[in-house]
């Protein structure tokens, strides 16, 4: 389905059919390179918005290529979920988010680690039992990993999803529906949904002060959640005066520049809440 050009850069037309252009040189680099020991996570703090206190963290992948430099997933993620790639990088990110969370837990800053996982990963009967497999190889308990799925990967195959998420839902894993708003869900389906967070689309945070729709839309997510009793989670929130509205209109959790960029683990500071017994 591909037709592949002098400079390796390969046209995908069957698969997409948009004919968007994929690089299969650096797929094949990727490939070597997660291999190699070339990815990084960087960390994302997550804040509860009424103390500030640091509630947990979001795991970032990051391609440290040794010419190009630091790659963020921009460049790289989405040749890898057009491929096979994409399970490898995620079996790869969640041994090494789960390692991290345990060192975290074993240190007495017992705060859930959140992972993205895409659509194909999901779609493994594999999926839940690798990632109960590496829970145990660790010794995290199942409280402390939230998985993340956008909402478009959900949409994709609601039944099939719905079933797996159930799934980890069951093994103690939390879920979360990332990029919330953006994917059009039917909002019938929500309360089907064995789901524990929905996360706010940037989208509608960075607009929310210049544009009363968005400012709707945050609200009605806020009120949506409460009946279903979701936590809720506002991404890109880059100043005080956001956080502050989006703590007052009920937003449970806060992540954005403001609170703390994307880094390596051993940079993420800040009071970390522990829940009682998990200490
Ligand atoms: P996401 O899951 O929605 O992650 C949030 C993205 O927003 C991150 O970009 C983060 O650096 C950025 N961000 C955080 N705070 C702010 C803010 O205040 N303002 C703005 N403008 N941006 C902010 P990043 O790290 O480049 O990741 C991009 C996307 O790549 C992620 O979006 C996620 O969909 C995907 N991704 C990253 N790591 C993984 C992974 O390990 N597996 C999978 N499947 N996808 C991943
Ligand atoms: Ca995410
Ligand atoms: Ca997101
Ligand atoms: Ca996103």
């Amino acid at each position: 389905c591909a037709k592949q050009d002098r400079t390796g850069v390969v046209r995908w037309t069957a698969r997409t059919g948009l004919g968007r252009r994929a690089d299969l040189r650096q797929l094949t680099e990727l490939r070597a390179g997660i291999r190699a020991g070339h990815l990084r996570l960087h960390y994302q703090p997550l804040h509860r918005a009424g103390c500030r206190t640091l509630n947990g963290t979001e795991a970032l992948v990051r391609w440290q290529h040794p010419q190009r430099g630091m790659l963020p997933p921009g460049v790289f993620l989405p040749d890898a979920e057009r491929s096979d790639v994409i399970l490898e990088l995620t079996d790869w990110v969640l041994a090494e988010a789960i390692h991290q969370a345990c060192a975290w837990h074993r240190a007495g800053r017992g705060m859930p680690v959140s992972v993205n996982l895409s659509a194909a990963y999901l779609a493994q009967d594999r999926a839940v039992p690798t990632i109960l497999a590496l829970l145990r190889l660790e010794g995290l308990p199942a409280s402390l990993l939230t998985v993340e799925i956008t909402e478009t990967a959900v949409l994709a195959r609601p039944d099939q999803a719905a079933a797996r998420l159930a799934e980890i839902r069951a093994a103690g894993i939390r879920v979360a529906i990332d990029d919330f708003g953006t994917g059009y869900t039917s909002l019938g389906l929500l309360p089907e949904l064995p789901i524990d967070e929905l996360k706010i689309d940037q989208s509608f945070v960075l607009r929310m002060h210049d544009s009363k729709p968005h400012a709707v839309i945050i609200d009605s997510v806020i009120a949506i959640a409460r009946a279903l009793s979701l936590t809720v989670v506002a991404e890109g929130v880059e100043d005080e005066p956001t956080a502050a509205a989006l703590a007052d209109a009920g937003v449970d959790l806060l992540q954005g520049y403001h609170l703390g960029r994307p880094c390596p683990a051993e940079n993420v500071h800040g009071r970390s809440w522990v829940s009682p017994g998990e200490a």
